[in-house]
């Protein structure tokens, strides 16, 4: 087959398995094998950058908004992130970052866990919730609000006494395994289709019409990203900054998290919760990495699809979920 109907095809098939993971919450194949073949179309776009067309997977971030919803354009984009499979890619992404910086800058790092969920977009205004918004296609997402009121874990009014005018959070809605196991038993005993992981069952709760359906299926949500719009207000200037002010404010922040010097203390981290991940009551699929300094990661910017400033280094797949199991594809 000549190339250029090999990346069609390619493009073809990874664009019908985001339509049946992100809009359907029911995956056609398995992630390693959906990463395989999306590394295949990036190295083949590299070799043959004519060839890459604008609607392409490597260049759009996954998801839409599904019917019944109404979109909302985002005031801040949200982005995807690269990722890295092994220490050996993370080392080339670190060369290749203090290459950009300069070799005189010393760039430190934030840890996080990559949590195994859906992101989100939160709106306050005076410091009251206004807007919940799913990623969408990073643009656009949909509007979620009622659903988005029933988290717990998401504060309605921050805790602070002089909020900003307006503040956007962005953060991971899931599903605690437990959870996830108890609706899936549920669905079973109901005879409904059964969730494929905690990350659809995620994605189909907070596409619910009914927001109590919502409630009941208790989600929880850890916040990541800080952004105070407010020129009278003062803004962090670094991501564990951030980290701390969202905690002060009130949301539920992760505690595994950790401010690295070194791409040894990061590789640590890494290994440390590649051990001991199960212990945790949610799934994680990695660790995002992120350059701490606000500063440079305005110098570094964004790619059309990622931030330059940050990783995701993925654990190596878990088992795979039962109803996977079966599936097989024909490319
Ligand atoms: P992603 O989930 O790999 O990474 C980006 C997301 O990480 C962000 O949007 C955010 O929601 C999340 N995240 C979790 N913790 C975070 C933290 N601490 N800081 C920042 N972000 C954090 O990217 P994606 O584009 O949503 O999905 C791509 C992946 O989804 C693929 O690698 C593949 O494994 C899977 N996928 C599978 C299929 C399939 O058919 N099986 C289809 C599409 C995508």
């Amino acid at each position: 087959m000549k190339v250029e109907a090999w990346m069609n095809q390619l493009r073809r098939q990874l664009q019908r398995a985001n339509y049946a993971y992100y809009l359907q919450d029911d995956p056609i194949m398995q992630d390693e094998v959906y990463d395989r073949l999306y590394r295949e179309l990036q190295a083949l776009e590299e070799k043959y950058p004519d060839l890459v067309t604008p609607d392409s997977p490597t260049q759009r971030v996954g998801g839409g908004v599904a019917e019944g919803f109404v979109s909302v354009k985002h005031n801040i984009p949200l982005y995807s992130l690269e990722n890295a499979f092994d220490l050996g890619e993370l080392a080339q992404w670190v060369a290749r970052l203090q290459g950009q910086v300069g070799d005189d800058e010393t760039v430190e790092y934030v840890c996080e866990l990559k949590i195994d969920g859906n992101a989100l977009a939160l709106t306050y205004e005076d410091g009251v919730l206004v807007r919940g918004v799913t990623r969408g296609d990073g643009e656009t997402g949909e509007d979620i609000t009622n659903n988005v009121r029933t988290i717990r874990a998401i504060p309605l009014r921050l805790a602070m006494e002089n909020p900003p005018a307006r503040v956007e959070v962005r953060g991971e809605a899931f599903l605690p395994r437990q959870r996830f196991e108890k609706i899936n038993q549920m669905r079973q005993e109901k005879g409904e289709s059964l969730f494929a992981n905690p990350r659809n069952a995620t994605s189909g709760t907070l596409r619910q019409f009914d927001p109590k359906v919502v409630a009941q299926r208790q989600l929880d949500f850890f916040a990541y990203t800080l952004y105070v719009v407010d020129e009278n207000a003062e803004t962090p200037t670094t991501q564990a900054e951030s980290l701390e002010l969202l905690a002060e404010m009130g949301f539920q922040v992760n505690p595994q998290r950790e401010v690295c010097q070194s791409l040894k203390t990061v590789g640590e981290f890494f290994e440390t919760w590649e051990k001991k991940r199960a212990s945790l009551l949610y799934d994680t699929d990695g660790v995002v990495v992120k350059i701490n300094s606000y500063a440079l990661q305005e110098k570094l910017g964004f790619t059309q699809k990622f931030p330059r400033w940050a990783i995701a280094l993925k654990f190596p797949a878990e088992e795979v979920p039962t109803k996977l199991r079966a599936i097989t594809i024909n490319v």
